[in-house]
């Protein structure tokens, strides 16, 4: 099978009808390139910045930072890479940046809440990101995006800093498309109207099935309401994904959902375009794309948003389907 898998590094992500996808690689550090490039993967679907911040005893430089993202965009050649602005906060303490003690670190002061209060360290990166994309073809993803305001203000300061560079490097930046984490139920919801100002979604399951289900995805206790086949998360998606399309833009997922075996025909069948795992189940899904059929897949989307009440329902119907 990995011999089978190995003849896929440099072909296309397509079903078997031939509808093209993406299949993309999360990552946390420059290090992981070497894995996206050995199973070529089709983009960088999420950098994760803040290991950048965590593994380091200070914060760090524009200039390091500017280094490390040039070197990521670099190895893409010329493919997407979508790097996030920190995520820190919840459960990704700085301990040189004290934060204050919280009682729901997970509903608290993370993310963009911080990168929009502490505007010094969230400039130093939008322009080492900015810097960066000289490199190749670098996107820029917010996280934890709960109101278009917030989405307004992030790019608001990163036009800013745009401008600032731009006085000796006219035309720096132009190109940076901005988008979003949808990973907050207010969010998905309301996702056509962010469809109108942001350039592309990318769905974060493991926050976004956190917070429609009030229960913390590091909680074994309640770790039975994980449930990405519910069609209550599976509605939410579908209507995110459609949102993005009727207004042309790009609906990706970065969460541990886009590398899901069972979900990827119903999210084949919901039409998004984008999806981005550990670069280990790249192949693995590459695979298994190219034996489903979009239209068939369509047509399990609507049969189990007719009838699955259940996880397992959805869970069941999809088994049969790929039997
Ligand atoms: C997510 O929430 O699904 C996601 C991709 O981000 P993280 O796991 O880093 O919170
Ligand atoms: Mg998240």
């Amino acid at each position: 099978q990995r011999a089978e898998w190995a003849k896929l590094v440099d072909a296309p992500s397509i079903s078997a009808d031939g509808k093209e996808f993406e299949i993309a690689s999360n990552i946390g550090t420059p290090a992981d390139m070497d894995d996206v490039v050995k199973v070529g993967s089709d983009a960088v679907g999420l950098f994760r910045t803040e290991f950048l911040y965590m593994d380091s005893s200070s914060l760090p430089t524009e200039d390091d930072q500017f280094e490390a993202y040039k070197q990521v965009t670099e190895a893409m050649n010329g493919k997407p890479v979508v790097i996030r602005t920190m995520d820190i906060g919840g459960d990704k303490p700085l301990n040189y940046l004290p934060l204050p003690e919280e009682m729901n670190p997970f509903l608290g002061y993370r993310a963009i809440r911080i990168s929009l209060d502490r505007q010094s360290i969230f400039r130093t990166q939008l322009r080492a990101l900015i810097r960066a994309s000289k490199f190749g073809q670098l996107r820029i993803m917010f996280p934890m995006i709960a109101t278009l305001d917030e989405f307004r203000k992030a790019k608001a300061i990163f036009t800013e800093e745009k401008k600032k560079l731009q006085v000796d490097d006219p035309g720096i930046g132009d190109d940076i498309k901005l988008g979003i984490m949808i990973e907050i139920p207010a969010a998905a919801i309301f996702a056509e109207a962010f469809a109108k100002e942001v350039d592309f979604f990318s769905i974060g399951t493991n926050d976004l099935i956190q917070y429609s289900f009030a229960a913390d995805r590091g909680n074994e206790s309640v770790s039975y309401l994980y449930q990405p086949y519910n069609p209550a998360l599976l509605k939410l998606i579908k209507h995110v994904i459609d949102a993005a399309h009727q207004e042309g833009k790009i609906a990706a997922m970065c969460g541990e959902m886009a590398g899901d075996a069972v979900a990827l025909p119903l999210l084949m069948g919901m039409g998004l375009d984008e999806y981005s795992m550990s670069s280990s189940s790249v192949l693995r899904t590459r695979s298994t794309m190219k034996t489903l059929n979009t239209e068939k897949c369509a047509e399990l989307v609507n049969h189990v948003l007719k009838h699955a009440l259940t996880n397992e329902d959805t869970e069941k119907m999809v088994k049969q389907f790929l039997k």
